[in-house]
């Protein structure tokens, strides 16, 4: 029997909708087995997004005070997906040690721009925001945009190591093919680039499945082409939903399992403490 997991979730400590317990009352109910607590990580300006620093020491402990309640019925492990923003917050890995987090995922959301001080916000749910900050920060230039983002994803799988890679071409959610078509050989590169240096890296790899079921994008963190990439380079994957809400803890799980089926693969990666290979037939 596979042992279901998910290390990927948010909660009222940053932009989730519930409250972290009933995320775990949740994980538990489905049977879960892993279940990985990951708050946006504090950044260095103002975000609704992301946990504040104030807040993170209050966020450690109810989260430790969680993996001694319920360490009969499930393996809870603490963490957050970190947030990479060229010159602002590149030391992700040391801010994991110095939270002592049982592993941290490593994601952009915010791009630098190249000639200005100012963010580009590429993810949320709103469409305008993605278009109007591509105006703002690269002058409407999406390649510029889109190449500066993945320099930002490349140099921290590169330089940090996160144990998870998060996402990584979530700029294609709010392009919906508009702007660029995934199929243009420069995009088609720098998809390839990001995955060598995963690869170089030894970091995991997430298959997210929140833009399925958030009907923001019709395939998976990376997609189904690229997964199969993945997996001729022999690159470590896990599986994770990215959820906000309790009732999203486990969606998905099931059918990206099928598709790493589908697609002959035999392993998907898990943690316990350390990170494993996990037989799903
Ligand atoms: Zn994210
Ligand atoms: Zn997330």
């Amino acid at each position: 029997m596979l042992k279901k997991f998910n290390y990927h979730s948010h909660s009222l400590y940053c932009d989730g909708k519930d409250t972290m317990e009933d995320m775990v009352l949740s994980a538990i109910e489905r049977g879960m087995h892993y279940f990985g607590i990951s708050s946006h990580s504090p950044i260095c300006f103002e975000s609704k997004v992301a946990l504040k620093k104030e807040r993170v020491e209050e966020y450690l402990l109810q989260a430790k005070a969680l993996k001694q309640k319920y360490r009969d019925k499930i393996n809870l492990f603490i963490s957050m997906e970190m947030d990479y923003i060229t010159s602002m917050q590149e030391n992700i890995r040391q801010m994991s040690k110095d939270y002592d987090l049982d592993y941290f995922i490593g994601s952009v959301h915010f791009v630098k721009g190249k000639t200005n001080d100012k963010i580009w916000f590429i993810d949320g749910s709103n469409r305008e925001v993605y278009d109007r900050g591509l105006e703002e920060v690269f002058a409407g230039d999406i390649r510029q945009g889109v190449e500066t983002y993945f320099e930002q994803v490349i140099n921290m799988v590169k330089n940090q190591r996160p144990d998870v890679v998060g996402h990584f071409d979530k700029i294609k959610m709010h392009n919906n093919e508009r702007f660029f078509s995934q199929k243009d050989k420069w995009f088609e590169d720098l998809m390839m680039q990001t995955l060598d240096t995963i690869k170089e890296s030894g970091s995991i790899c997430e298959i997210n499945t929140r833009g399925i079921y958030k009907k923001r994008c019709d395939d998976f963190y990376p997609g189904r082409d690229w997964i199969k990439k993945a997996l001729e380079m022999k690159i470590p994957l896990t599986i994770s939903t990215d959820c906000h809400k309790k009732d999203e803890v486990d969606l998905l799980f099931d059918d990206a399992i099928e598709y790493l089926k589908q697609i002959g693969e035999r392993y998907v990666w898990y943690f316990d403490g350390e990170w494993k290979a996990q037989k799903i037939i």
